[in-house]
Order: structure tokens, then C-alpha cells, then sequence
């Protein structure tokens, strides 16, 4: 990566006895859409208040574009934040909304205009400019929001749950226009949520943040596929934790109470404890044929799949993802895991 646009460096920040940081470090690349993920309480905000300026930690370094922020105010840095609230002027139309950070900067006229209206056209607010603020929708409010804290062109744009008041559908059709524009305007994004579904959609790294510490960055892909913790594996999507022994005589395999799970790679010694991390899509069931015997005991149908509960010992069930055919509650069926699947967590993990 060339060099980043924002670095964070052995951050730590506490509130008395709360460590709210602990010891981040971490870099946003120019241009990159960037996400901070976790549990309330975690820490994001806080994070995201000592980048804007707002907070100032009590140890490690944040530099952007190279240069240390450490008792620069916030609107001397080329960074902007967008509230989960808004915080529109109701009083103000829509143009004035917007223009109100360049008129601030003392912008020429002509340049608001010309400025105002291209983020009018960029967030599809065109035909709104005159609106007053409470005649908008919800999605509408929160695109003039988007507009006015990208107006001054921050280098750097912070969004604390920015789609959190939207509903369902339309936070996913504003999912992909705000990643639309990001790449439009190749400004780089922190984006706070708690939604782990929001994060994998539309961020090009994760960070996954608990109790003040990070559990890992990486990207959306590679957070699913390849969680570095069992907190991630259980935060980030669904999963079955399936508790056993290592095996390694004649080739490596997990033990669990129900079957003899081969594995292709596995770095623990025999007879470790450990824990498989295993997507309910990664277990593939038939309903004839080798693998482990269950029962199907309950079901949700999740429109392109439908979600399983089948008993595989009077101690275990699993989730299952099945994607063709139907299944009926006590029907059996075989169930499949292989080698290469799932993730396996030393105890300790
Ligand atoms: P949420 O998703 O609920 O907003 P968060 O991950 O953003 O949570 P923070 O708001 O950063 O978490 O809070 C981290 C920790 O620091 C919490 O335990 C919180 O109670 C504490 N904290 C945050 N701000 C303050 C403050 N001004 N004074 C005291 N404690 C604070």
C-alpha cells in the first residue's frame, strides 16, 4: 500500500476506570472505504471522536497525510463527520444546508453554486435544492447529510452509523450509493456500525473492535472465511461452534461426540482441545449416502435458503443451510464437512 492516508498508532484512551482504547493501531488508505465493527461499547466512537478531534487520547500518535494531529482543533483538520442524527438545519433549505460548511470557509459564490450543485446531481437530490429540511424522507435527509460533509472535500470522512435510521430496504439501496460515491469522490471512509451484514457489504477492510482492543482487520472476505478469533467467527455472521480433540494419527482429524471430523490443515498437537467454527453453508447435506446421521428438529425459511436444526447427538445440533429442496421437521439426513472447511480455534482462543 502506498502511504496511508491516516494512521493510527498505539492509541489508548480511558474514561476512569474504563479503558474505552486500547492500544489501537491501525491505517486507512486514500481512498479506501473503511469500517469499524462491533459490540455497543466497544469503542468505535470513541475512536472515531479522537480522528475528528474531538477527544484527544491519552497515548499513541494519529497522523493523516503525514502530519501528526496531536493538538490540531477539529476544523483545522481535513476531516469531516457525519451524525447518526444528522444534525440538518431545519430552518435552512436543502442548497444552503449543503453549502453551509463552504460559506463558512468564506467560499466565492459562484464556487458554493457550482460545488452544490454537483453533490446535488451526486446524491440524486438534484430537482430539491429549494426543499426545506422536515418536507424530505428519511433516505433524502440522510443524502443531504452525506452532501454537506462532503462539500468542503474532506480528505477524510467520518460516518457514525450514517444508514442506522433508514429502514431495511432502503439502507441496502443506500449501501450501494454511498459506496457509489465514495468511489466517485475517492475519498477515504471510516464508517461506524454495530451491523455485521453492513460492514461485509460495503467495506473494503474490517476492523473488528471489542472491549477496547482489535480483534482483527482484514477484508470483508477474509473476516468471514478466515475470522483470526472465535469472537469474530461468532460476531460476524452465523456459525456452528463444535467443541472437540485433535487427532493426528494417520492423517489429522477433529473429535467431536457425534464423528470423526478429517482436517486438512491443523497446526495443534494431538489431543488438544479445540473448537471448529463452521458456517451453517458449509456443511452440506443429502438426505442418502456417507456422513454424519441427524434428524431434522426445527427450521427457518430464510427465502434463498432455509436455515436447519438438526440433531446429530443427544448434545449437539447443528445449523444447516440448505439451499435446494425442502425438508420437513423429523425428516433424517446426512450431513457432510469437509476437510479444507470452517476454521479451527485452540481452546484458548
Ligand atoms: P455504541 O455502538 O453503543 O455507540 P461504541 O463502540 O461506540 O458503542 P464508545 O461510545 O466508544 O463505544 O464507548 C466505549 C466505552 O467508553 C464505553 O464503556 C463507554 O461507556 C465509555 N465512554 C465513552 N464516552 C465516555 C465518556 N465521555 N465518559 C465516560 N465513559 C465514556
Amino acid at each position: 500500500m502506498s502511504a496511508p492516508l491516516l494512521s493510527v498508532e498505539g492509541v489508548s484512551k480511558r474514561y476512569g476506570a474504563v479503558v474505552a482504547l486500547d492500544e489501537i493501531t491501525l491505517d486507512v488508505g486514500a481512498g479506501e472505504f473503511f469500517a469499524l465493527l462491533g459490540p455497543s461499547g466497544c469503542g468505535k466512537t470513541t475512536l472515531m471522536r479522537c480522528i475528528a478531534g474531538f477527544e484527544a487520547p491519552d497515548a499513541g500518535r494519529l497522523t493523516l497525510r503525514g502530519e501528526n494531529l496531536a493538538g490540531v482543533p477539529p476544523y483545522r483538520r481535513p476531516v469531516n463527520m457525519m451524525f447518526q442524527s444528522y444534525a440538518l438545519f431545519p430552518h435552512l433549505d436543502v442548497f444552503e444546508n449543503i453549502a453551509f460548511g463552504l460559506r463558512r470557509k468564506g467560499a466565492r459564490e459562484d464556487a458554493i453554486r457550482a460545488r452544490v450543485g454537483e453533490l446535488l446531481e451526486m446524491t440524486q437530490l438534484a430537482s430539491f435544492g429549494a426543499r426545506r429540511i422536515n418536507e424530505l424522507s428519511g433516505g433524502q435527509r440522510q443524502r443531504v447529510a452525506l452532501a454537506r460533509a462532503l462539500a468542503p472535500r474532506p480528505a477524510l470522512l467520518l460516518l457514525d452509523e450514517p444508514l442506522g435510521a433508514l429502514d431495511r430496504k432502503l439502507r441496502e439501496e443506500t449501501q450501494f450509493q454511498l459506496k457509489e460515491i465514495q468511489r466517485k469522490t475517492q475519498t477515504g471512509f471510516v464508517i461506524v456500525t454495530h451491523d455485521q451484514d453492513e460492514a461485509l457489504a460495503i467495506a473494503d477492510r474490517i476492523a473488528v473492535m471489542r472491549a477496547g482492543r482489535l480483534e482483527q482487520i482484514a477484508s470483508p472476505i477474509d473476516i468471514y472465511e478466515k475470522p483470526a478469533t472465535r469472537f469474530v467467527a461468532g460476531f460476524v455472521g452465523e456459525t456452528n461452534f463444535i467443541e472437540g480433540v485433535v487427532a493426528r494419527d494417520g492423517g489429522a482429524a477433529f473429535v467431536t461426540s457425534f464423528a470423526r471430523l478429517p482436517r486438512e490443515e491443523c497446526a495443534l498437537p494431538e489431543g488438544a482441545r479445540a473448537t471448529l467454527s463452521i458456517r451453517p453453508e458449509r456443511i452440506e447435506i443429502s438426505r442418502e449416502g456417507q456422513g454424519i446421521a441427524g434428524r431434522v428438529e426445527d427450521y427457518v425459511f430464510r427465502g434463498e435458503y432455509t436455515l436447519l436444526r438438526v440433531r446429530v447427538a443427544p448434545d449437539a445440533v447443528l445449523r444447516v443451510g440448505a439451499y435446494d429442496g425442502r425438508f420437513a421437521i423429523g425428516d433424517e439426513v446426512r450431513l457432510t464437512i469437509a476437510p479444507e472447511a470452517g476454521v479451527l480455534f485452540a481452546e484458548a482462543a
